[in-house]
This record gives C-alpha cells, sequence and structure tokens, in this order.
C-alpha cells in the first residue's frame, strides 16, 4: 500500500478517535489567555503580566510532541514567548514544509453567549477564542505529526515536516521587534523551502497566493488654538479636517489593478482632535489603513494624499506610520500543485487560488524567500468576533490533508 493511501485508511478508520484528539487538544489550548495585544494597551488585561504569554500554551505543545515522540527545538528572543518547531523526516532531499499555528490570540471582546475560553460543540463547530484562530489548526497540524509518527512514515520522509507553535502573530508594538516569525528569519533559525499558512478560513476553497500591502498614513491638520468664547481669533483644526475628510471619502487612488488583489482600499479608521469645549482647537489628525496592490509605491502614496490636501484650505502634514509590501506568488507552484491534487482526490474539490487584502505568515515567508501559501480550515467571517468557532470536521480533514501535501512535498 503507498503511503498515502495508509494515511487515508488510517483517518477513515480511525475518524472518530482522531477527532476527539483534535477538539481536545484545541480545547486545552483556548483555555490558556495567551492574549497578544499592543503594550499601550495591557493594563486593560490585568490577567497578563507581559503580551502574550504564549508559553502556557507551549507547555502544552511540547508535552504534546512528548508524548508522541516527536523531537523538537525551542527559540524564543524573550522567556515565555517561546516558538516550538517539531520535526519529523530526514532532510535528505533538503526541502523543508514548515506547518505553523500561532498560540496568541486577539482579545474575547464582547457579546460572547458563553465563556470565551471553554470550548462548546453544537451542529458540528467547535465554539471558544482561537477554535479558528489558530489553536484549532495548530492542533490538526500537531495531530497529523502524531500520526504520521505512528504510521511510522514520518521517518520515511525524504524532507523534513516543520509542525510548528509560534508566538506573537496578533499585534505588533510600535518597536517593530518580533518574536514569532519574524525573529525566526531574521535570526536565521528556521530554512524552509515551503509553507503553507492554515491563517485564513475560507473553509479549505481558496488558495492565499496574493496579499495587498498594509500601510497606516496619519494627517495632521494644524490650526490655531484660542478661547472658546472668541472663535474668530483662532483657526479650527477640526473644521480643516472635516473639509479634508470629504474629499478623503471621494478619493480614487492612481494605480493599475491587480489581476489577482484587484483595487486598493482605504479606511478612515480613527479621528482625534480637541481638548475641551472652550478651546479652539489647534489641531486634528486622523490616521487612514491603506491596502495596496503592486504598483503603488510609498511616494506615490504620499503625493496623492498631499495633493488632495492641496485641495482644501488649510495647513496639513502627511506622514507613514507602518508600511509594507503587497506581495504576489507565481500560482504555478509545487505547494499549490500539492494542495489541489489532494484536494480534489479526498476532499471533492479543488481550492482556487486568490488574493487578500489581510495579511499572514506568507507575506513574511515569501518575501523571505519561502514559496507560501495561506490555506486552512475555518470560516474567515469567524476571525476575531464574538462566538467564534470552527467546523470539526474541516479540522480533521485539514490534518488528514497535512500528512498528504507533506509525502507529495517532501518525498
Ligand atoms: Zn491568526
Amino acid at each position: 500500500m503507498s503511503q498515502k493511501e495508509k494515511i487515508k485508511q488510517y483517518f477513515q478508520e480511525h475518524n472518530e478517535r482522531i477527532t476527539r484528539e483534535v477538539v481536545a487538544l484545541t480545547s486545552r489550548l483556548v483555555k490558556e489567555k495567551t492574549v497578544n495585544v499592543v503594550s499601550a494597551k495591557l493594563p486593560e488585561h490585568p490577567y497578563l503580566k507581559f503580551r502574550g504569554e504564549e508559553y502556557r500554551c507551549g507547555n502544552i505543545v511540547k508535552e504534546f510532541l512528548n508524548n508522541a515522540n516527536i523531537p523538537y527545538q525551542e527559540f524564543a528572543r524573550m522567556e515565555g514567548r517561546p516558538n516550538i518547531i517539531g520535526t519529523l523526516g530526514k532532510n535528505e532531499s533538503g526541502k523543508r514544509l514548515l506547518m505553523p499555528g500561532h498560540m496568541d490570540i486577539v482579545p474575547a471582546g464582547d457579546g460572547w453567549d458563553t465563556d470565551p475560553f471553554e470550548t462548546y460543540e453544537k451542529d458540528g463547530k467547535l465554539f471558544g477564542r482561537g477554535t479558528l484562530d489558530d489553536k484549532g489548526p495548530l492542533a490538526s497540524i500537531l495531530v497529523a505529526g502524531k500520526i504520521m509518527k505512528e504510521l511510522g512514515l514520518a521517518d520515511e520522509l525524504k524532507g523534513q515536516l516543520m509542525l510548528a507553535a509560534l508566538s506573537d502573530e496578533e499585534a505588533e508594538d510600535p518597536d517593530g521587534i518580533d518574536y514569532g516569525i519574524g525573529y525566526l528569519l531574521e535570526e536565521n533559525l528556521i530554512d524552509p523551502t515551503y509553507s503553507i499558512i492554515p491563517d485564513i478560513g475560507e473553509n479549505m476553497v481558496n488558495i492565499d497566493i496574493a496579499e495587498k500591502g498594509r500601510t497606516v498614513f496619519k494627517i495632521i491638520a494644524r490650526g490655531k488654538q484660542a478661547h472658546g468664547s472668541t472663535p474668530e481669533r483662532g483657526v479650527n483644526a477640526v473644521y480643516m479636517m472635516a473639509r479634508l475628510v470629504k474629499e478623503i471619502e471621494k478619493m480614487k487612488f492612481d494605480y493599475t489593478p491587480h489581476p489577482v488583489l484587484g483595487h486598493p482600499t482605504l479606511n478612515l479608521g480613527e479621528i482625534n482632535g480637541g481638548a475641551a469645549p472652550n478651546i479652539v482647537p489647534g489641531s486634528c489628525e486622523i490616521t487612514l489603513d491603506i491596502r495596496t496592490v503592486p504598483g503603488m509605491t510609498r511616494e506615490k502614496v504620499i503625493q496623492q494624499l498631499t495633493n488632495l490636501t492641496q485641495k482644501v484650505q488649510g495647513e496639513f502634514e502627511v506622514s507613514v506610520m507602518s508600511w509594507n509590501e503587497p506581495h504576489a506568488i507565481d500560482p504555478k507552484n509545487e505547494v499549490v500543485d500539492a494542495i489541489q491534487k489532494n484536494a480534489r482526490e479526498v476532499l471533492g474539490f479543488e481550492p482556487q487560488c486568490f488574493g487578500m487584502g489581510g495579511g499572514t505568515y506568507a507575506k513574511t515567508l515569501n518575501v523571505a524567500g519561502v514559496t507560501s501559501v495561506g490555506w486552512g480550515p475555518g470560516d474567515d467571517e469567524m476571525f476575531h468576533v464574538a462566538n467564534e468557532f470552527v467546523d470539526i470536521k474541516q479540522l480533521v480533514d485539514f490534518a488528514m490533508m497535512t500528512c498528504l501535501v507533506a509525502v507529495d512535498l517532501l518525498n
């Protein structure tokens, strides 16, 4: 029997046991409040000593890998924020497939019907913060590794399958210091050939091969303060900004539509101005989240925003708060081929390539030269919302696909 036949048969015969194992592991991970917020927001989460506290999930991951007899390495830029990488296979072919899941989560937020950190099952779905993003998919990957080991296939792999539980995906401090994938790549601690990132939802029907650039711009309107009883002596920066905001709402970027990514987007997400009712506001600022497509440079976007400010009366200052480039990879690559072929055979459909406005590890990895795509279980509308859930059958299917794709890519 071929390796892939063995995998398919095993999943068929042990479906119930595998399902229980994935659900149990996900539920244990969800119990740990590995909430990652920027440092400025830490006081809102008094149960946290530091951002993320991913070691809480890291301990569970290490216990699981130990029990499964899978060797692992641990890398941490800071104690308490580990990255754990279990390795299967021999590295004879020189090919390494990285399957990462992140251990941190966004805050629970309001609106939950039940305790966000205690999972429950209903209609084939598993509810709880992180069941989809990203603890459920992480559990799938770990269980897939354990099954490869049980079947004796792990040692037959000519390349290496890297099962990674990573820190620090959900929030980035203004200092830009990364404790997760960025740290591993900057320090040359890992060198994968391929990567599949199960952090996009899309119910496994779409493969993310392109992501827009994520940028944040700030615009400040500069007026002149005065006493609120004599507004004629000041220049009201809020009025100035109001005029500019009208222009921004109508703004059209100068760009060429991208075949996969389409059009850029702009969101005016914050506005701040004024200090008290009896003061004419001397300044007012807005921040814009702009998602770019290839061809839109930093200079061009600054120029367009500056041109816009010149259309309205007043003094404005445009600056870039953060900038990252869009990326798009050729859809004809081994990773996409392996996913499509196995999905066709086992899941009965062929996932299609598409581009996203959101960002995942795939961008960081592609920029570092690793052929990476986003692909995984769950519904994309369930990210970062109350009553987050994941489809349990999809978690099990994803575990099986991890095994099958690894066999194809690494042998
Ligand atoms: Zn995520």
